[in-house]
């Protein structure tokens, strides 16, 4: 039987995710230890995004399994599942910021939903917003900002929670590349602060700039696993998209 009582955070056992006769995921076994940085890569269509969905319950899996910081998914009541969504924190490629809601309110309402007080979303928010940069546009509605300030904003919400996992899908997808570095950037910093952050892309440019351990999906498989030295330690990222370039 499965050992829960082990450094990873995230286990994954033999695992499917079929829509109709496509399997978008096939026998997905992999381990995630705690505050680890991991890269999930592959072209588009791999199965990425599908993988990321089921780490936040978004989807069932098919079959198999998986554990997050102990706790078997496919046994987790309904009513369990929002105490378990707090210990993850998201970002998307679109940002997916409430565009009727300050940049403030976006941020407070992960707090407001897990029922925290008003003295301490304040200057929970606020001290999050200052470590992105955005303690300036607290009051601006997510349309105006960039795509960049947008994302810093989502960074600051998938964290404001003190979340063990960060999951990001392609957070650098729509950003230039100076954008794309400072939200790498903040990543990496909440990393050292403790989070295990799984970033899914299909930018090896991207992965070999950062550093750390991919793993490599290929038409729902898991093709092989990797550690990618950290060339250099300028943030500044060339956008690749050399999907063909093996790493
Ligand atoms: P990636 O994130 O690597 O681009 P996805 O996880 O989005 O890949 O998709 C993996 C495969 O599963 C693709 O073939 C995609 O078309 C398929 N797929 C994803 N979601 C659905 C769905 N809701 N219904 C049917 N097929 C899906």
């Amino acid at each position: 039987m499965i050992d829960e009582n082990d450094g990873n955070i995230i286990r994954m056992f033999h695992v499917y995710r079929r829509y109709g006769p496509k399997n978008a995921l096939i026998d997905i076994t992999l381990d995630v230890s705690k505050n680890e940085f991991l890269f999930i890569t592959g072209p588009s269509g791999a199965g990425k995004s599908t993988l990321l969905k089921l780490l936040y319950l978004k989807e069932p899996v098919s079959e198999g399994q998986i554990l997050i910081d102990g706790m078997n998914l496919s046994r987790v009541s309904a009513k369990r599942i929002p105490f378990l969504r707090r210990k993850i924190g998201i970002i998307f490629q679109d940002y997916k910021l409430i565009p009727t809601k300050t940049v403030f309110e976006n941020v407070a309402l992960v707090l407001e939903v897990a029922g925290k007080k008003r003295r301490l979303i304040e200057k929970k928010v606020k001290s999050v917003l200052r470590t992105v940069g955005m303690e300036e546009r607290l009051n601006s509605f997510p349309p105006v900002l960039s795509g960049g300030e947008q994302q810093r904003v989502a960074v600051a919400r998938a964290v404001v929670g003190d979340p063990k996992i960060i999951l990001a899908d392609e957070p650098t997808g729509s950003l230039d590349s100076e954008s794309a570095g400072i939200v790498m950037d903040f990543l990496k910093r909440f990393h050292t602060r403790g989070s295990t952050v799984i970033i899914a892309t299909h930018d090896k440019e991207l992965i070999r700039k950062t550093g750390g351990r991919a793993v490599h999906l290929k038409e729902g498989r898991l093709k092989e696993k990797m550690n990618i030295e950290h060339r250099t330690s300028n943030i500044e990222h060339r956008m690749g998209n050399d999907e063909e370039t093996e790493l």
